[in-house]
């Protein structure tokens, strides 16, 4: 038995037919860590939908209509990028109730994983890049509203820049003397690092933070609180060197009272939507860096698991895995 709690649910498959996404890799990863023996049944919680109160804390009014009544216009599914229908609607609702229901077990036991959402694409007035409704940013958004906490770091390790994310917290962000006030990043390249870029600037009640390939899906990236720029082909211990940094250096700005960390499997070198070179076992290490940087602070860490488009299934089920192995490696001790 695990030292915390999994969110999965059969209905987090989106309905998006045969698709660079792999829908069904959520019930895989379930299914994987049962038989490897790593979860058993009794470690998994079943999430129930977000209320559309809860999708209206991010998402605007007209927006949410559209999603309900299936009246986007046909450009507006096209930039999503997955075929829009009611189920599909069902099932980001159920990834936003998903995460939020990860938020809260991960304050009750430090670290909570939800086998699905991430989808740090979407933005208030619309959906973009596979993903329809920003769970994550719900979630946040619930929590503080129930006055559960004040203040989140979103940490985004997907190979992808978090657009969505950047562009949510920076519109609610407020001036305020007792936050950090904006400031160019004092994020350093590490030692020996091949030439990545940092760009940064933070005022307001969430931190974000986002390592990305620079040259990738979205052109436009809006600024997090800390971006990570990296050059094409980076290998494992460069880029655990420019997590480790953009970690400390975020942690130095700010203080969350619970860290979104969206462990997307994407940076994998075999991936096809990626052109990072980590292995799974760097990506394994990754993990565990967050994760040990979360305990030793004593900050109650959520996990979701954005992208991960790997040419074969199964390393992505490996990946995903492996997160939740890292997570029990890192808090059973
Ligand atoms: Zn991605």
């Amino acid at each position: 038995m695990l030292p915390f709690k999994l969110v999965y649910s059969d209905a987090y498959y989106l309905p998006i037919g045969n698709h660079v996404f792999p829908a069904e890799k959520y019930r895989r990863v379930r299914d994987r860590l049962i038989t490897t023996g790593v979860a058993d049944a009794n470690d998994f919680l079943e999430p129930q939908p977000a209320t559309d109160q809860d999708i209206l804390l991010v998402h605007k009014p007209d927006y949410v209509q559209k999603l309900k009544t299936g009246t986007l216009s046909p450009r507006e599914e096209m930039e999503m990028e997955i075929p829009y229908s009611r189920d599909l609607v069902e099932a980001f609702w159920l990834a936003a109730g998903g995460s939020i229901l990860a938020a809260r077990q991960a304050l009750a036991d430090k670290v909570s994983i939800s086998i699905g959402g991430g989808f740090h694409h979407a933005f208030p007035d619309h959906g973009e890049g596979f993903c329809m409704i920003h769970d994550v940013a719900v979630a946040i958004r619930r929590m503080q509203r129930d006055d559960k906490i004040r203040t989140a770091m979103t940490v985004d390790c997907d190979v992808h820049q978090g657009n969505g994310t950047a562009a949510i917290f920076a519109g609610t962000r407020t001036a305020s003397a007792l936050l950090p006030s904006s400031s160019v990043s004092t994020v350093e390249r590490p030692a020996n690092a091949p030439q990545g870029k940092i760009r940064g600037a933070h005022a307001g009640d969430v931190f974000t933070i986002s390592l990305h390939q620079h040259n990738n899906y979205p052109v436009y990236k809006p600024p997090s609180s800390i971006d990570v720029d990296l050059p094409d082909g980076i290998g494992d211990d460069d880029y655990l060197a420019w997590l480790d940094n953009a970690l400390s250096s975020g942690l130095r700005q700010f203080e969350p009272d619970l860290l979104c960390y969206v462990a997307g499997a994407d940076p994998y070198k075999d991936d096809q939507l990626g052109g990072l070179e980590l292995t799974i076992d760097g990506l394994k290490k990754r993990d565990r860096l967050v994760f040990q940087v979360a305990r030793a602070r004593n900050i109650p860490v959520m996990v979701t698991y954005a992208g991960g488009y790997a040419k074969n299934i199964e390393d992505t089920v490996t990946i995903h895995s492996n997160t939740v192995i890292a997570a029990k490696e890192v808090f059973a001790g």
